[in-house]
């Protein structure tokens, strides 16, 4: 262990060797909290205090394996086999499992994921016949989340006239009705949405005493990660659990809290001295993780901000390049310059794709990257965004195997009841549904037993009814004998899922078929795997409770070397050589939506900084002139964020492509017709010649070039990368000739209609399928 300590400096080794009592790490970016809190549970190992008693808490299931990892390298791995570990989820999920009956759920109770939750709201506002504009399921589901996060039951909602009074305000006056009929349904449905495992945890912590003292008993020291964006029933947990012995480490970073859109208060690090007695507070100030020159920048930005704690942050570390500061024309253009960039740096070093994170505001930017990464053959990986699970043919599967565990699974059975086609139609589904709710039962209990209930169907249905209990009853008596791959791939079989995919011969059914041989292999290698443990079931509940469970970050495999996609929520807590931060405009970043307020603008200002101090080596800052944003092409200037930064840390460049290509020709305009909005929207531009977006500072040194009004969108000329095939539309296309496009690769030509500047040509592209492209805009090359 000495050998381990020797790798903290001064500052770090004092918390990570102050075992008892409440303390807090307070530090910046990159300083080596999460490196504190790691060795710090090596170091109590060493001290021979019980791996069950301890409980550490992370932001991702994934750091959690990782910290888990290096313990076991320190102490060896069959003592940190024992080590509580995980998010708050996923801990109090296990637990909650052990006391559910408690709180009349089943322990096999099922955990809905978001898309279930969505789902069932929607099935409610429908049932409720509201009006769908108004009642938005996903702003549903956002306010009843913020109840939970605050433990605001039902009861404590129709118990507080402020909040119904801003619902009605809001124009939703039946939102508590909603809430209420929302937490039934899942009730009786045996089911817990995320909100829940932490909000049950609290109502179990309370209610029950002798419940408390076990806990408190067994996780006598408890450690926090990011502590910064815990929310109020996250923190509730913490106090509670911690309160008996005290042993409480958390470390955050103030400046780094980014999620209270979620929630999460930042008063729970700000207050946390007054919360616990004598409570220990350490400082670290050295910065590992990136050069001086990030170090300084991103200090003088969160320096803006007002309301934090003051820190410093100071690196040993080389000065490393300027932050280089990129403008380009248009997303399409920016996307290139991040990929030829990148293309540039791994030849000139040598360098491997996983040394490069491309960070951006919303999912929906990662778009023209995507395209520019693809035509330089760099291979990347998305995180966040739909999760593998929630595919539809992977759901699908899912809920057969949910219906195992807990048949009362109303959103599992929903999906799958007549899926494939069985024959059970929705209006007899939607008598289902009345009659659970009249009874007080589950769909599937009412099913099983029709003939005792006033539900009236045709006796043929009524068969097929019964021959779906039966399916599922089958599947759950192969269950007691066969592991989770054996069975899920006689599900696959047996329900005829296979057969439906099979008939779907399009590209995308493939697809579908790949991703399901691709969950039966992560079962197989989940078997495997929890044939090492010696305590687990390698029961389908778990393999089921991991999936719900797994986050964004967690959710994709480690396949090879590729350069990282996420927004810069994910982000948080990485660190990554090369980091590109995209799209750094105003309304973009900091968002249009978060700028009412200065203490919305001051939580923009964290995720900038989060951002900025991911980076090790360089970064790169980029924002287009022009970009589209939902469906359309609008200006935009430079974010201020940029402005904000040290003059003397920014490298900020001209971008060549102004002067060579005409912006309106470059934009990323494909004239895929399908894809409307697009061709009208294109010629309604203009772009204001007036508008020369330059950097206050800095403009000294390099002065931006010049930037000509591009040709007014009317004298638009079909256009084409190569230049061989600029009339097109002219009338030299014909059937059957083979053409080249920039997205889509290589096709034929199948049809051909419309005339002039309409002309459109129906063309089927190899693994893409066929595409009707209006030869007007269409880049297309004969070959
Ligand atoms: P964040 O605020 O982003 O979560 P953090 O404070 O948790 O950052 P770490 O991730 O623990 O910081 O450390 C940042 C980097 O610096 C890591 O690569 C870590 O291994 C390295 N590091 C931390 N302390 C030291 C040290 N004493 N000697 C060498 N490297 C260190
Ligand atoms: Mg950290």
């Amino acid at each position: 262990m000495e050998k381990y300590l020797s790798q903290l400096n001064d500052a770090q080794l004092a918390p990570t060797i102050q075992i008892d009592g409440p303390m807090i790490v307070i530090a910046g970016a990159g300083s080596g909290k999460t490196r504190v809190l790691t060795y710090r549970i090596a170091y109590m190992m060493s001290k021979d205090i019980d791996a069950f008693n301890i409980l550490a808490l992370t932001f991702t299931n994934k750091a959690a394996r990782e910290m888990k990892e290096r313990i076991a390298s320190i102490v060896g791995s069959s003592e940190a086999k024992n080590l509580w570990m995980g998010t708050f989820h996923s801990v109090f999920a296990k637990i909650l499992r052990i006391e559910a009956d408690r709180l009349g759920y089943p322990s096999n109770f099922t955990i809905y994921d978001t898309q279930d939750s969505d789902r069932l709201i929607r099935d409610i506002i429908k049932e409720m016949n509201l009006d769908k504009d108004i009642y938005k399921y996903k702003q549903v589901r956002s306010r009843i989340s913020s109840y939970k996060n605050s433990l605001i039951t039902v009861r404590a909602y129709f118990q507080n006239p402020e909040l119904i009074e801003a619902d009605t305000m809001a124009r939703r006056p039946r939102m508590g009705d909603i809430y209420k009929a929302y937490v039934e349904r899942c009730f009786k449905a045996g089911a817990m949405d995320f909100d829940d495992l932490l909000l049950k945890t609290n109502e179990l912590l309370t209610r029950f005493p002798e419940v408390l003292a076990k806990y408190q008993n067994r996780f006598k020291y408890i450690l926090v990660d990011e502590y910064q964006d815990t929310n109020h029933s996250q923190y509730l947990i913490v106090r509670a659990l911690s309160d008996k012995f005290q042993n409480i480490c958390v470390v955050g970073d103030d400046a780094q809290s980014i999620y209270a859109f979620r929630g999460a208060n930042i008063n729970n690090i700000l207050n946390f001295q007054k919360d616990y007695d004598d409570v220990k507070v350490f400082r670290l100030e050295q910065n590992y993780r990136s050069t001086k020159n990030i170090v300084n920048a991103a200090n003088s930005v969160i320096d803006k901000n007002q309301t934090k704690l003051d820190k410093v942050v100071w690196t040993a570390n080389d000065d490393g390049g300027k932050i280089i500061v990129h403008r380009s024309l248009t997303d399409a253009d920016e996307g290139r310059y991040v990929a030829s960039t990148i293309f540039d740096n791994k030849m000139n070093h040598q360098l491997p794709n996983s040394d490069f994170a491309i960070l951006y505001r919303t999912n929906a930017q990662s778009r023209s990257i995507e395209d520019a990464l693809r035509k330089r053959d760099i291979p990347y990986r998305i995180y966040g965004g739909l999760s593998f699970y929630q595919r539809k043919e992977i759901k699908d599967v899912l809920s057969y195997l949910r219906l195992v565990i807990n048949p009362k699974d109303e959103e599992a059975l929903k999906r799958v009841i007549n899926y494939p086609p069985r024959g059970i139609g929705q209006t007899t589904v939607d008598k289902l549904i009345v009659a659970a709710n009249g009874y007080n039962r589950s769909i599937f209990e009412v099913m099983k037993n029709i003939d005792k209930t006033d539900v009236k169907v045709s006796s043929g249905t009524k068969a097929k009814l019964q021959n779906f209990v039966t399916l599922i009853e089958s599947y759950q008596v192969m269950n007691q004998s066969a592991d989770v791959f054996q069975l899920a791939e006689h599900v696959t079989k047996s329900s005829g899922l296979i057969k439906e995919l099979n008939k779907d011969g399009t590209p995308e059914g493939v697809t579908r078929m790949e991703n399901i041989e691709e969950l039966l292999n992560g079962m197989q290698d989940f078997v495997e795997g929890q044939k090492e443990i010696a305590d687990a079931t390698g029961s389908l509940a778990e393999f089921l409770e991991d999936v719900a469970l797994a986050t964004d970050l967690d959710n994709d495999k480690d396949d090879g070397d590729k350069v990282s996609l996420m927004t810069i929520h994910l982000a948080k807590g990485l660190e990554f050589p090369y980091v590109y931060i995209v799209g750094l405009e105003e309304d973009l970043f900091p968002s249009a939506m978060s700028m009412n307020t200065r203490s919305e603008l001051e939580e923009e200002r964290r995720l900038f900084y989060v951002a900025l101090t991911r980076a090790e080596k360089q970064a790169y800052l980029t924002y287009a002139l022009s970009r589209y944003r939902w469906g359309k092409l609008v200006d935009s200037e430079p974010s201020r964020f940029i402005e904000e930064i040290d003059e003397e840390y920014l490298d900020i460049q001209t971008p060549i492509e102004e002067r060579r290509i005409n912006p309106m020709l470059s934009a990323d305009i494909f004239g895929d017709v399908d894809t409307n909005g697009h061709k009208t929207e294109y010629n309604k531009v203009r772009f204001k010649p007036a508008k020369q977006p330059t950097l206050k500072k800095g403009g000294a040194k390099k002065e931006p070039a010049k930037y000509q009004a591009p040709t007014p969108a009317k004298n638009l000329k079909p256009v084409s990368k190569t230049g061989g095939n600029t009339n097109l539309f002219d009338g030299k296309l014909a059937v059957g000739n083979m053409v080249k496009h920039d997205r889509f690769g290589t096709g034929e030509v199948l049809k051909i209609e419309g005339a002039g500047a309409d002309t459109k040509a129906e063309i089927k592209f190899a693994g893409v399928g066929v595409k009707k492209l209006l030869l007007r805009f269409a880049k297309l090359e004969v070959v």
